[in-house]
């Protein structure tokens, strides 16, 4: 460029010289001159000012920029540019042809899909370079991935853009992988067509359509039985909270699915759509419909169990408070189910239960729901009830049928039921408490006879605590020597001659005074203090008999539930050995309800006490189950007839008649028949005409204390026979 000197320098000729030659005209032209150099000057300027800026807002640009002039060569670029290029950087010149640096890059191997075509490839791309319409991809060696779009300049140049998405393109494999590889099953829906875009694996596979046959569906071929509103409103725009709704899906092979859905409105492939991940959950639905059965029923018997039992409880005093009318709550208890467990096992005890249920539950009439409380213990509720007695007739059936025999693994089992009964909403207003009282009224039947139905009454609170009153006073007694034994004698009714005395036992408790055993054993038995109170009259009625006659045997009640509780027989034999009483003047006396176990354990203990050399009487025979086949079951030494056939026998030929036939029995099985309970002359001289051997009564004597019996032994003969 020309320096301002020179020009100056030459104007100054130039103007000398034409000042004299032309005067005024040629200093106007130089001023002129001048004036357009200056313009041309500003211009230059400007240029620059302009290509600074350029420059400068280029360089600002995140993105890479390119000029080319029309031939394709480099003009300008931006450092951005040359970053993403930065292998082939140092080609970058003013001039230099793309083409050429193209090159170059692809020999080096700078873009892996020229690699083996590269001639094909450079080709491909400078088409594109001369007709510039869509964005591209560009791939480089390092993994990179450049997005290039180029347009034509007015001037025929180009002008190209080159933006980094490397990380971009990252996170959409991500998502991809995310989508295609999740093992939930993922759908696409069109929100104006709803039909299914896409679909991962998992859906493909749970769904059962291979390949891309998902795709293009309709997606109501996924639902079954859903209204058009709510498939509407989960296809849409803003698909909202739809969680807490199980859909129903349908497969393809026409298997229905339970799924919860979780939405998202997206957009797929530039079309609004609906992402849907569904989730099966069939199986979780089954298990806690197992759960929720196993939490209301009894696993065993497959009936309801007591949380179950409260509730039904619970509907049927809502009903009653509601349209009045009265209902019934039973307590359902087995009688002797326990030594059929035990002899038989629980396996067996478990088959018992389920046959008991299955005849429960068939008994009942409709409304009324059976439970199992646990072990043998059942409840059943009965809604709208008219009148009592169709409880009565309820209750009476159920004992029926429950007591009927049962074939347990081969073997015939009976066992037999009592039920207590409660009213509601007399009884109990309130579930819990009416379900209590059912239970308090079945352990009155049980402490009174089995085998029977009770309705509840006020007073059997009142008796409940005065019972564990009992057991509390009965068992300190026990532990502080509060029990006594005293001794009733037996006679002979040929001779009148003493020859045995029964050990009874005696409590006298400060505050209650004389406690009849009848009333106390049942508790002693139900509260495990039998074995202790058993061996205790035992030891003593033995260590006391040595001091009598030794022709003069000891009779000692054993409780069933001895024989339940331990070895009687090593007891047996511990208070023989104590003592020194010989195992030959030791009567023991057991009841029938012992055989209801109808187990060989029973028979094997007594066979052993037999062996020790003991005496086995059947006592209070005639009452209860009185079957004959006991008395075959097991050689018994001696059978008591019970006080009721002794009472007023003289006068009652019936009486006469069963006495008749059990001394007969007796003579012929060679057993000796004792009469218990005479208390009459009369009917002492009945029962001698009709050939009883021997008797037990206030006639002859009450139970004495060890002191007060001595002197009858001694002399042989009680007071009132001689
Ligand atoms: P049990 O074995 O039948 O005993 C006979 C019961 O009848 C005794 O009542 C006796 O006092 C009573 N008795 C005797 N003669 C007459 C009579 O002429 N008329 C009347 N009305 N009663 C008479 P107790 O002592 O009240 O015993 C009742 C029951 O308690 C006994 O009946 C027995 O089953 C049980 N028991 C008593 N002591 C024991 C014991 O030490 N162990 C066990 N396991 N049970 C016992
Ligand atoms: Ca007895
Ligand atoms: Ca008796």
């Amino acid at each position: 460029m020309t320096g301002r000197r020179p020009l100056r320098a030459a104007l100054k000729v130039l103007s000398g010289d034409a000042a004299a030659r032309h005067g005024a005209d040629a200093a106007a032209q130089i001023s002129e001159l001048e004036a357009a150099l200056e313009m041309a000057r500003t211009a230059i300027e400007d240029a620059r000012t302009a290509n600074a800026r350029l420059r400068e807002a280029i360089e600002i640009l995140p993105q890479g920029i390119v000029f080319l002039d029309s031939e394709g060569r480099y003009v300008l670029w931006n450092e951005q540019y040359s970053k993403i290029y930065h292998r082939s950087a140092d080609l970058f010149k003013v001039g230099v042809r793309l083409a050429d640096t193209l090159r170059v890059g692809v020999m080096r191997g700078d873009y892996p899909s020229a690699n083996g075509r590269e001639e094909e490839w450079i080709a491909e791309r400078l088409q594109k370079l001369t007709s510039p319409r869509e964005r591209h991809e560009q791939w480089l060696a390092d993994g990179r991935c450049i997005l290039i779009e180029e347009r034509r300049t007015s001037d025929g140049g180009i002008i190209g853009l080159r933006v980094d998405i490397t990380e971009l393109k990252e996170r959409e494999a991500s998502f991809r992988l995310l989508f295609e590889a999740n093992p939930v099953p993922m759908y696409v829906v069109s929100q104006t067509g709803k039909t299914i875009l896409s679909a991962n694996a998992a859906a493909r596979n749970h769904y059962g359509y291979p390949g891309t046959d998902m795709i293009g569906r309709p997606v109501q071929c996924l639902h079954l039985g859903e209204d058009s509103g709510r498939l509407d409103q989960l296809y849409s725009s803003a698909p909202g909270i739809l969680a807490d709704h199980v859909w129903t899906h349908l497969k393809r092979d026409g298997t229905n699915i339970e799924v919860a859905i979780f939405s998202q409105a997206i957009v797929h492939e530039r079309t609004p759509a609906v992402l849907v991940a569904a989730v099966d959950i069939t199986e979780r639905r089954r298990a806690e419909a197992q759960v929720t059965y196993l939490a209301h029923h009894d696993p065993l018997t497959g009936l309801a169990n007591r949380a179950r039992h409260l509730e039904h409880a619970e509907e049927m005093l809502t009903a009653i408070k509601e349209s009045g009318g009265i209902g019934a709550s039973l307590c359902v208890g087995l009688d002797n189910f326990k030594s059929v467990n035990e002899t038989m096992g629980p396996a067996a005890g478990d088959l018992l239960l389920q046959a008991v249920s299955r005849r429960v539950a068939k008994t009942l009439r409709q409304g009324s729901k059976a439970a199992r409380l646990g072990g043998d213990e059942f409840g059943i509720i009965m809604p709208d009830v008219a009148e009592p007695e169709e409880v009565s007739v309820v209750a009476r059936r159920l004992i029926e049928v429950i007591s009927a025999p049962y074939k347990i693994q081969g073997q015939q089992v009976t066992i037999g039921a009592s039920i207590g009964i409660a009213i509601a909403p007399s009884d109990g207003a309130e579930a819990g408490h009416l379900l209590k009282n059912a239970n308090l009224a079945l352990s009155q039947v049980k402490l009174r006879g089995k085998g029977a139905f009770r309705y509840f009454e006020e007073e059997m609170n009142a008796r409940a605590q005065e019972r564990r009153s009992l057991e509390s006073d009965l068992r300190a007694a026990l532990e502080t020597g509060g029990l006594d034994v005293h001794y009733q004698p037996l006679v002979s009714l040929s001779t009148g001659r003493i020859v045995a005395a029964e050990a009874l036992v005696r409590w006298t408790d400060h505050r209650r005074g004389y406690v009849s055993p009848a009333e106390f054993i049942p508790i002693a038995e139900e509260a495990g203090l039998i074995w202790a109170l058993g061996d205790f009259v035992l030891t003593r009625a033995c260590r006391d008999a040595t001091s009598w006659p030794e022709d003069v045997r000891v009779a000692v009640n054993l409780s069933p539930m001895q024989f339940r509780c331990g070895n009687v027989r090593d007891m047996v034999k511990a208070a023989l050995t104590a003592t020194g009483l010989a195992p030959g003047r030791l009567e023991l006396e057991i009841t029938e309800s012992l055989f209801l176990d109808r187990s060989n354990h029973v028979l094997d203990a007594l066979a052993e006490l037999r062996k020790l050399g003991t005496r086995i009487a059947m006592d209070d025979f005639g009452t209860g189950y009185s079957s004959l086949g006991y008395l075959c079951s097991f050689p018994f030494d001696k059978i008591k007839i019970d006080r009721s056939f002794v009472e007023g026998i003289s006068g009652n030929v019936e009486k006469q008649a069963v006495v008749r036939a059990i001394v007969g029995l007796g003579e012929t099985l060679g057993k000796t028949i004792t009469a218990e309970g005479i208390e009459t002359a009369d009917e002492l001289a009945c029962l001698r005409s009709i050939g009883c051997e021997q008797g037990q009564g206030f006639l002859f004597s009450k139970a004495r204390a060890q002191d007060a019996l001595l002197p009858f032994l001694t002399k042989r003969k009680p007071k009132r026979v001689a």
